[in-house]
């Protein structure tokens, strides 16, 4: 069966802290503030594939109360979906990710994210799509304290 599902991320924006995005690291004077590496992007995706293949969330699997995932890289939550969703016999069709950031511009590196993160996933980077938007000034996002990001994915589910 052909299953959707959807995932949404946010974290703020502070300084102190590299800025993670896709798994990339983007030049930037802040960064972004979360028990893990705060990616925002990557964790969207997460929680969209998991969605997809009926997995549950990052929040059962990765509970922040696990001292395993402290500063974890978003390279290993990404794995871990991986595994998970092989290991079910299911297999990703597609996925497509958008990150809302005011600044700084995410357009230099959106084809490094892609291959960055299907990489991560064992997928052929044409069945992944990365894009950015800026939240045209208004509210948390607008006023750069906050980054956020939405994914949406096709699992084949046995
Ligand atoms: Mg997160």
């Amino acid at each position: 069966m052909l299953s959707i599902g959807q995932g949404y991320d946010i974290h703020r924006l502070v300084e102190g802290r590299p800025l993670r995005l896709g798994l990339v690291e983007i030049p930037f004077e802040r960064g972004l503030l979360g028990h893990s590496d705060g990616d925002a992007a990557a964790h969207a995706l997460c929680d969209a594939l998991l969605g997809a293949a009926r997995l549950g969330d990052m929040g059962v699997l990765f509970p922040s109360s696990d001292a395993k995932w402290k500063d974890a890289r978003s390279e290993l939550f990404l794995a871990e979906v991986r595994r998970q969703i092989e290991s079910k016999g299911a297999v990703i069709v597609s996925a497509d990710v958008t990150i809302i950031i005011e600044k700084p511009r995410m357009a230099p590196h959106l084809e490094a994210m892609r291959t960055a993160m299907a990489s991560a996933l064992g997928i052929p980077v044409s069945k992944l799509s990365v894009k950015a938007k800026s939240n045209d000034g208004i509210g948390a996002i607008g006023e750069s304290s906050a980054v956020a990001a939405l994914a949406s994915a096709l699992v084949e589910v046995p």
